[in-house]
């Protein structure tokens, strides 16, 4: 059976990308699964620095072939920040995507709305040292004050999509996982591993 590591240690990434990739014949595995414990530090200065950087740690400690995810979310009244910096956005050590979410709409409280923003993904797929491809996938919206809905994860509450009038996390995971900038990222990631697999 051809396998496949999903390498993250972020719940919320697994179950999206675990539901993304379910109709391929690929057996999906996580780092939990294999009791594979690892922490990679993400300093690079792209997303696609940081994936790649993520799936060749992933890679060379368990010799299958990993996919991983970069992602994080811009607002333009900040400058595009968190962006690279989102999972670790707070002005606190051992912060939670709730005090993150409190913290950025801090920094917004000043600036004029709407504040308009975009997650951003980059999938970094390693097969080999020397043979690694990348994709990537956007979502525009919007960051709202309060926070509306309790699916998904990070962000989510606050992350407006005004087309549909409804949060990120007022969505099913099956709708967030038509329009997520990560849903379109795995969409752009798929032919490659059906060529990779051979599927
Ligand atoms: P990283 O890719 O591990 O650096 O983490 C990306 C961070 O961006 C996450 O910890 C979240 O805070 C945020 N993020 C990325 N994707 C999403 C999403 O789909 N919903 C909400 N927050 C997200």
């Amino acid at each position: 059976m051809n396998k496949l590591l999903i390498a993250t240690n972020n719940k919320g990434k697994v179950k999206e990308i675990r539901a993304l990739l379910d109709d391929l014949k690929i057996e999906l595995v996580t780092p939990a699964d294999i009791h594979l414990s690892l922490d990679v530090h993400e300093d690079g200065k792209t997303y696609a620095e940081n994936a790649t950087k993520k799936a060749v740690a992933f890679f060379r400690a368990s010799g299958l072939i990993c996919l991983a995810d970069d992602s994080g979310l811009e607002v333009d009244a900040l400058n595009g920040a968190p962006g690279l910096f989102s999972a670790r956005y707070s002005s606190k050590p051992g912060a939670s995507d709730a005090d993150r979410r409190t913290f950025l709409l801090q920094n917004l409280r000043d600036k004029p709305r709407p504040w308009t923003a975009r997650f951003h993904a980059t999938v970094a797929i390693v097969v080999s040292e020397n043979d690694i491809r990348l994709v990537e996938g956007e979502c525009k919206g919007e960051i709202i004050p309060e926070e509306r809905g309790t699916s998904g994860f990070g962000y989510d509450p606050i992350f407006l999509i005004p087309e549909l009038n409804r949060t990120m996390a007022e969505l099913e995971m099956d709708e967030k996982n038509r329009l997520s900038h990560r849903a379109r990222a795995i969409l752009n990631a798929k032919p490659i591993l059906m060529k990779i697999f051979d599927l």
